[in-house]
């Protein structure tokens, strides 16, 4: 039993675990984001309600990525507020890179306290979902109010209201002694009984799925995160009495991001010179911020 256990944490460690259960038309996703949620809050001092939220965004958004099957397209989250304490929190998802961040008021966020809920920190807010597909396939773009506890739940309102497509997340966030911990599952009713099939009518009260939205939402926080427990686990103690699982392994996940001095000046080049001219400092440098990395690049242009 040890044995296996480390064979499969081989097999899944920084990586998404993905599965399909054929007579249920139903299709899975499985995340633990370990040293790669390390890399990217280290850009930051974040207070740990943020770090909480934007752990939680980068679950979904690597839930939500490893759906695409085309290379090169890029899934992009922004919840967005006119009046929280969080302004804006972006993360995307490319190739299995992963990036994200979080722009927000620190004197309102304290005022908040230790938990705030997900309504106090955002207000009346929205969550815009993004598809960039790769190939030529075109960019699709659904928003959904920012309601429920957590932004797993307004994920699943998008895939409903946005997709016609019944789905159910669960994510687990924990820190300890100043390292996070974040793990989620997706799990979602495929009416067609194939990937990648137009849906012509997605029936939401299909019993096959309620089945297995059922075995599904029994699974644990502690199961998310128990290190003792590997991802091909959990799904065997939740579909194990199903008459097949497929399962295989999705993309490795790592910090990305696209910041560079040749980038910059590429996208700097493309403003006209009255533009730039303007941009620039006493000593002709143009400091561009990458708030990703929250890196700052001196650029001369
Ligand atoms: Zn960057």
């Amino acid at each position: 039993m040890t044995s296996t256990t480390h064979a499969n944490e081989e097999t899944f460690a920084g990586r998404t675990l993905k599965f399909t259960i054929p007579s249920r038309d139903a299709r899975g996703r499985l995340v633990r984001l370990d040293s790669t949620l390390d890399d990217i809050l280290s850009a930051h001092d974040y207070p740990a309600p943020i770090t909480h939220i934007l752990a939680e965004a980068l679950v979904l958004i690597t839930l939500m990525g490893s759906l695409v099957k085309e290379d090169g397209s890029q899934v992009t989250m922004q919840a967005q507020t006119e009046a929280g304490a969080i302004n804006l929190l972006v993360c995307d998802y490319k190739g299995g890179e992963l990036r994200g961040y979080v722009d927000f008021d620190e004197d309102r966020l304290a005022a908040l306290g230790a938990n705030p809920s997900l309504f106090a920190l955002f207000g009346k807010g929205y969550l815009a979902i993004t598809f960039d597909l790769a190939t030529g396939k075109g960019r699709y773009q659904g928003i959904v109010p920012l309601e429920g506890e957590t932004l797993a739940e307004a994920c699943e309102t998008y895939f409903l209201q946005s997709e016609q497509v019944p789905t159910l997340i669960r994510t687990a966030i924990r820190s300890d002694g100043g390292k996070s911990f974040a793990a989620g599952m997706l799990l979602q009713n495929l009416p067609d009984g194939e990937e990648g099939r137009e849906r012509l009518h997605a029936r939401l009260d299909h019993p096959e799925w309620e089945h297995v939205a059922i075995l599904g939402g029994s699974l644990k926080h502690e199961e998310l995160l128990s290190s003792d427990l590997s991802l091909e686990a959990i799904v065997w103690r939740l579909f194990h009495e199903e008459s097949e699982v497929l399962v295989e392994q999705g993309q490795a996940i790592g910090k990305g991001c696209r910041c560079s001095v040749e980038h910059y000046r590429d996208v700097l080049m493309k403003f006209p010179e009255a533009d730039r001219e303007e941009m620039r400092n006493a000593d002709g440098i143009i400091s561009v911020d990458c708030a990703f990395c929250s890196r700052q690049f001196p650029i001369e242009a």
